[in-house]
């Protein structure tokens, strides 16, 4: 029987995980290396979406993980992380138009939500846009798409769980013997035994699969997230434009991002003529952004397994371990950590997870 669980990571992956196994009546620890949120979880434009994931497992998977957030959010009262306000999308050039038509076709096909808006409507959801930013008709809306706050997500799910947190304190070590984990090892020396492990690394997993000896081969990538100061601008849902991607980010602040900076991040920082294109890009946008100033630019690192697809769920040669790892993880976390817990505690979830499995690469050593 599994009755003690020891989550790897505090972010919203070990946070959904840990609350999962002690709604189910097992025992979790979570250990994280620093503070909980404090990895990727803690910059990410965290925007929940199935749009344009492929395959229909995968985009299944995801609207699942809308699903996941919606109930959690109507479950518990003020739960103000989640924020289902829709996601707008348009496109610069006539072949940028076409891929768009053909992402909104594909996803009506799948019997998900989107519509076409002209500019007018667009102003009466978002007023403060800058009407000469908007192409006269042709602009996409997802209105079950949001974003989520996940460092606020992460704390109730962790003060949900009642498990023990671990801060401040890596995992060093595995004790494999007999062909399963029996106890973490952590920097300061502390060892904890463990029924089961799940590995919420994010961009560390790897690292962690290999004290198990296992091959987890990763292809992280790095983003750059720029938060502007409070501002006073009526901008309440994600906006993909062009050359900028904004959401709101509480507090007044906006979140300004587009994969066009992620080039800018050198190993001694990122470029600050980049990060003022982006923002001039934001004010083309929201003129209301030029009272701003940047408040922080965070680095993020998207935990990107090798084929881009989750890795979730027990390893076959080592069956007490288990993985919760993957990008979009803002969008999966709930679900797919509910059924990873599942698993963990002994609940066969192959037909959920089967896509997922960690021996489409394995290789024991
Ligand atoms: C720029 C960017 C944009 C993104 N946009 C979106 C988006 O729009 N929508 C979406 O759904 N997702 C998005 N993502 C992806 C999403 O943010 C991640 O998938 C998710 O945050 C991963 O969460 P996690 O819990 O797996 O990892 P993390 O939040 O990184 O948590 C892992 C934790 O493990 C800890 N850890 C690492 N090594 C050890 C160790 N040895 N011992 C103990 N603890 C350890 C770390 O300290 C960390 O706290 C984006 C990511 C980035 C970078």
């Amino acid at each position: 029987m599994v009755a003690h669980v020891v989550v790897i990571g505090a972010g919203v992956y070990g946070a959904a995980v840990a609350a999962s196994v002690t709604r189910r009546g097992a025992r979790a620890t979570v250990v994280d290396a620093g503070a909980p949120g404090g990895g990727t979880s803690g910059a990410t434009f965290s925007w929940t979406n199935s749009c344009g994931k492929q395959p229909r497992s995968y985009h299944d998977l995801n609207v699942s993980g809308m699903e996941a957030h919606r109930r959690l959010a109507a479950d518990v009262p003020h739960s103000d992380w989640y924020h289902e306000t829709g996601n707008l999308e348009w496109a610069a050039t006539d072949d940028e138009h076409e891929v768009l038509r053909e992402k909104v076709a594909g996803v009506l096909d799948y019997g998900y939500e989107a519509r076409w808006l002209g500019r007018a409507e667009v102003l009466d959801l978002e007023p403060d846009l800058d009407p000469a930013a908007l192409p006269d008709d042709g602009i996409a809306y997802f209105p079950r798409e949001g974003w989520v706050e996940p460092t606020r997500l992460i704390g109730h799910l962790l003060s949900r769980a009642g498990a023990e947190v671990v801060r401040g304190d890596a995992v060093t070590g595995l004790d494999v013997t007999g062909g399963e984990v029996r106890a973490v090892r952590l920097a300061s020396g502390r060892r904890i035994g463990a029924d089961a492990v799940v590995d919420c690394a994010g961009p560390h997993a790897g690292r962690i699969a290999e004290l198990a000896g296992l091959a987890l081969p990763m292809r992280n990538t790095r983003g750059v997230l720029v938060y502007t100061s409070p501002v006073a601008v009526a901008a309440a849902r994600v906006v993909h434009a062009p050359h900028v991607h904004v959401r709101p980010d509480g507090g007044g602040r906006l979140l300004l991002h587009t994969p066009d900076v992620d080039g800018a991040v050198r190993d001694d920082g990122v470029d600050g003529s980049t990060v003022d294109e982006v923002v001039a890009a934001g004010r083309a946008l929201y003129p209301g952004l030029r009272d701003a100033t940047v408040e922080s630019v965070r680095v993020g690192e998207r935990p990107v397994p090798d084929d881009g697809l989750p890795v979730l769920g027990r390893v076959a040669g080592l069956p007490n371990f288990h993985f919760a790892v993957s990008h979009s993880g803002a969008t999966l976390c709930l679900h797919a950590g509910d059924l990873v817990a599942a698993e963990a505690l002994g609940e066969d979830q192959a037909d959920a997870l089967g896509p997922y499995r960690f021996e489409r690469f394995a290789t024991v050593r």
